[in-house]
Formats: structure tokens, C-alpha cells, sequence
């Protein structure tokens, strides 16, 4: 389990900064609830920076033509280096620079972990086919993909991950209990979750949770979770045992 320090007024913001095409898309949903109040109480700040900025001729082009052919277009290595050499100098260099795209290691809960517990993250949101291969390698770009599927930008994945680790960031979730116990923090799926009314529909709640048991309780929820993981994603229980 990651080391959780309570809230520590002197401790600097989680820095966010956003390269992208579309900067009027952030905070978007970030601006609202947990993250909202999160970012309203100066816990993680946030800095977007236009691509086209940096973009070349009276068009501001940031794409050009795939070299050898085919559909779509690829982000200039060019502009986007200038971009992100800009964004370093205003936003700092030690943030680690994440280029989203579908073939880049998966986001998990112990990579959002592992990005909480740092300065912050420079995200760069792609669009079209995506980015020349050059700049990737000579910013040291970290590519991390959300899912086996194709989004039509980046933006949306940035949002998913700053979402991810904006509520691990110490004082942003009420309880660091209500975190410690949620799907794949234990490497399992969470258990069922029930509330009032006592019956609904017919439909009662599993006596054992109205005990007041707790050691009873834990036992089914522990049971629970160990059935739901290996009906939907017994992946993760053999995960689990290697760990
Ligand atoms: N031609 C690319 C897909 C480009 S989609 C390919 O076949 O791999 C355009 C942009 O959307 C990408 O540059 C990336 O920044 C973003 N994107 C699309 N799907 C994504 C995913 N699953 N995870 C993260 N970013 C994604």
C-alpha cells in the first residue's frame, strides 16, 4: 500500500500542464465536483498550452502528410518540440512528459499511484493519425494508451488520467479509507454495495451486513470480492498471485 501523507498546506500543487489543440476543453469536467473543489482549493493546478501557437505559415499548421503515404495527417515533430520546449520553460522541466495514444502502456491504478505521488504531469493530447516518431523519442515522451480502442484525441484520455490521480492526492477524498478499499487496490474487483431501504422491490439486503459483525462482514465482502474478480476478470486474480 503507497504511502498516503494527510494534507500538508505547505506542500506545493499537483501541477497539471496540457498541450493541446483544444484548450478550451480543459477543466471541463475537472472543474466540477471532487477535482472541481480540488482545483478551486489550489490542491493540483492547471496550465493548458495551444499547439497551434507554435504552428508554421498564415495556417499556424501543426500536420503535414504521412512520409510514405496513406490516410490522414501526423503532428509536426517541429512544431510539437517547440510546444513542448515552451511548455517546460513556463510549467517546469522535472514534470514527466505523456504522449496518450492507443499503443502506449495501459493506465492502471498503480501507474495513476505512481503519477500522483510525483510533481505532476505534462500530458500531450494527439490528434489526427498522431505524432511523428522523432519528437516521441527526442522529448522522451512516455506514451500511455486508456483502452484497446481509438478515440478521435487525446484530450479525453488526459482527462481520465488527471481524473485518476487528482482523487489520490492527499485531501482531495473526504476518507483515505474510502480509497483503500475500491477495485484493484486490493488487486480485485469491489464487492456488492447496498443501501436503504432494508427492501425494495422484493429484494432484501444479505442479513450478515445488517449484523454489525464486523469481522462477519469483512469475511463476505472479502468472499465477495474474490467471486466477482473471478466471474468477470480472472485476469486479475492471476495477477494477484504473482504479486
Ligand atoms: N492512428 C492512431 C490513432 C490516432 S487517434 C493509431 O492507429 O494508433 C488520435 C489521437 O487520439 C492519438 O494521437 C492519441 O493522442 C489519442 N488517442 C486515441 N485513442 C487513444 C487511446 N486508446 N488512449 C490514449 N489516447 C488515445
Amino acid at each position: 500500500m503507497p504511502h498516503r501523507p494527510e494534507h500538508d498546506a505547505t506542500r506545493q500543487a499537483w501541477r497539471a500542464s496540457i498541450l493541446t489543440l483544444f484548450p478550451e476543453m480543459f477543466p471541463g469536467p475537472l472543474g466540477l465536483s471532487l477535482a472541481g473543489q480540488a482545483l478551486d482549493a489550489g490542491l493540483w493546478s492547471l496550465a493548458t498550452h495551444q499547439i497551434r501557437e507554435h504552428g508554421l505559415g498564415r495556417h499556424r499548421a501543426v500536420d503535414d502528410t504521412p512520409a510514405g503515404g496513406g490516410a490522414g495527417m501526423v503532428m509536426r515533430a517541429d512544431v510539437v518540440g517547440a510546444a513542448v520546449d515552451s511548455a517546460r520553460s513556463q510549467d517546469g522541466a522535472d514534470l514527466p512528459l505523456i504522449y496518450f495514444s492507443p499503443r502506449g502502456t495501459p493506465l492502471t491504478q498503480s501507474l495513476a499511484h505512481e503519477l500522483a505521488e510525483g510533481p505532476g504531469v505534462m500530458l500531450l493530447a494527439g490528434r489526427f493519425e498522431g505524432l511523428d516518431q522523432r519528437v516521441i523519442e527526442a522529448r522522451g515522451m512516455r506514451e500511455i494508451s486508456i483502452g484497446d480502442y481509438i478515440l478521435s484525441g487525446g484530450e479525453l484520455a488526459a482527462m481520465v488520467l488527471l481524473d485518476a490521480c487528482i482523487r489520490l492526492l492527499p485531501g482531495v477524498v473526504g476518507s483515505a479509507d474510502s480509497l483503500t478499499h475500491e477495485s484493484f487496490e486490493t488487486g480485485l474487483l469491489e464487492h456488492a454495495l447496498y443501501t436503504k431501504p432494508r427492501e425494495w422491490e422484493g429484494r432484501s439486503i444479505p442479513e450478515v451486513l445488517l449484523s454489525g459483525d464486523h469481522k462477519k462482514i469483512a469475511a463476505w465482502q472479502e468472499t465477495d470480492s474474490l467471486r466477482i474478480t473471478s466471474e468477470r476478470r480472472p485476469d486479475l486474480l492471476e495477477a494477484r498471485k504473482r504479486r
